[in-house]
């Protein structure tokens, strides 16, 4: 299918949002996405306005079989929300939220950013767990499963998901819920954006108060004592704290999280700032919104990035001489090994009622490699794919589609894991035949 004839035929379809192509003069700023390495020309961007558009482009795509790529807040790791020569389904003027605080739900267009949510979350004194970054699209993030800074006190974003407003690969608009169409509700809550368009969430949501944040940095050299303090702490931590560390080249940066009663809180979080003698550090009470906006600048759009995860059971001493080797080969700026605690209430879901796997990790492990400059990229990808191959050896079986710089048919068949992708697959089958929605970690239609 030729650019000319995708235009030709999109010309000829009347929709509510504009459609971008490549003689718009805001083609280049709409064909972007956050990873700047994906930098592909799609045929048009179709800036779906509601769910009418959404069907019109999708049904577009079906007939021309034209590559469809959909995107909400544009963070795909492997950039798999553009693509060359296609269709870009932009959702990002579909990003109402609307909180019914007696309820304690959310509806929540499926182009919102996580700032939209957690805005009008805490306009009403309400929450629901998501990411850590404020610019990262509910919709992507949220068909992965969601893990952040709440995770460990009221489960992951697909663990509030109530229900989901589809669009089917043959334009059929579809609620999925524990009730209407529970397969399909399955499969979303972590099958990723294989099954449809979602262009409306409904989330449960969490009366929540201030948080006290604790973030202390230490020298590299100190990383045995460190991080073994660090695991120590935070395997006795109740599910009201959850904790984090980056081990960059030269510095160790620990956070800790406190979200419950603020009684607790300064005899939780102070130990986190004596594992070893800080170079700089100190906690205090931080609105929620501002603990997630604090990552928003480093990790700014259009920055070079490659990145993979995997979980962990535990951090020991063979654990952590094996980040110091990894950390020991890295460019010395923009890499580090994020470490997230996970456990509480993830743990509370069975791991075969979502196909999200990993509920029984202790920590999420991310290596990240962020540059700028097109020269390095051989430099910072062979750095992320061997300290990632590296973490993998001594990880938990299966992994987060999420974050996975690469893609392909084995990489959601190893995160998965054989029966829950097997499973997905006859799904897929029964959802979207033909693989129109194939711009992801792809699962392949099995009928049998
Ligand atoms: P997009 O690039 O817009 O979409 C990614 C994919 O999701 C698309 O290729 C498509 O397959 C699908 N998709 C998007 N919108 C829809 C839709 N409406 N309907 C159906 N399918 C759709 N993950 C975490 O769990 N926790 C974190 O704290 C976290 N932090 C991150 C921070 C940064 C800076 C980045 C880059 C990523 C982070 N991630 C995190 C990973 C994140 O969950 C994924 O990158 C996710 O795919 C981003 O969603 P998006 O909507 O922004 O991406």
């Amino acid at each position: 299918m030729t650019v000319p004839s995708i235009r030709k035929a999109l010309d000829a379809i009347t929709f509510d949002g504009p459609v971008i192509g490549q003689d718009h003069d805001g083609y280049d700023r709409y064909r972007r996405i956050w990873n700047g390495i994906a930098d592909r020309r799609p045929a048009a961007i179709v800036r779906a306005r509601g769910v009418e558009d959404v069907r019109k482009a999708v049904g577009l795509a079906a007939d021309l079989g034209a590559l469809l790529a959909v995107r909400c807040g544009g963070h795909s790791l492997p950039g798999l929300s553009t693509c060359d020569d296609g269709i870009v389904l932009d959702l990002s003027l579909i990003n109402d939220v609307v909180v019914d605080k007696a309820a304690g739900i959310a509806d929540v267009g499926g182009g919102a950013l996580l700032g939209d949510l957690d805005a009008a979350g805490a306009r009403a004194g309400l929450v629901t767990p998501a990411g850590v970054v404020s610019h990262t699209g509910v919709a992507g993030l949220t068909l992965g499963g969601g893990m952040g800074w709440l995770s460990r006190r009221f489960g992951l974003t697909i663990d509030n998901l109530l229900g989901a407003e589809v669009v089917t690969a043959d334009g059929r608009v579809i609620w999925a819920s524990a009730e209407s169409e529970p397969e399909l509700f399955w499969a979303l809550r972590g099958g990723g954006g294989n099954f449809g368009v979602v262009t409306r969430f409904r989330f449960r949501m969490h009366e929540f108060g201030p948080i006290i944040v604790g973030c202390w940095t230490y020298a590299a050299a100190d990383h045995e004592r460190v991080l073994l303090g660090f695991d120590q702490l935070s395997a006795a931590a109740p599910r009201e704290m959850t904790t984090n560390f980056s081990f960059a080249p030269s510095v160790i940066t620990v956070t800790a999280c406190w979200s419950g009663n603020a009684d607790g809180a300064a005899s939780a979080v102070a130990p986190f700032g004596r594992l070893a003698a800080p170079m700089s550090g100190g906690f205090g009470e931080m609105p929620y919104i501002t603990l997630q906006k604090r990552h928003d600048e480093a990790m700014a759009w259009g920055m070079r990035h490659y990145s993979k995860g995997g979980f962990l059971g535990k951090i020991d001493v063979s654990t952590i001489a094996r980040m110091n080797e990894i950390i020991a080969t890295a460019p010395a700026t923009g890499t580090d090994i994020y470490i997230l605690q996970l456990g509480g209430a993830i743990t509370d879901i069975d791991e075969h009622a979502t196909p999200y796997s990993g509920r029984a990790a202790s920590y999420y492990w991310i290596t990240n490699a962020l540059w700028d400059r097109q020269a390095d990229d051989a430099r910072y990808i062979d750095w992320g794919r061997k300290a990632a191959k590296s973490l993998a050896a001594i990880s938990l079986k299966g992994n987060y589609v999420n974050e996975q710089a690469d893609h392909g048919k084995d990489v959601a068949e190893k995160a998965y894991g054989a029966e829950k992708y097997l499973k997905l697959a006859r799904l897929k089958a029964r959802y979207d035949p033909t693989n129109l929605f194939r711009l992801n970690q792809n699962i392949e239609p099995r009928a049998t």
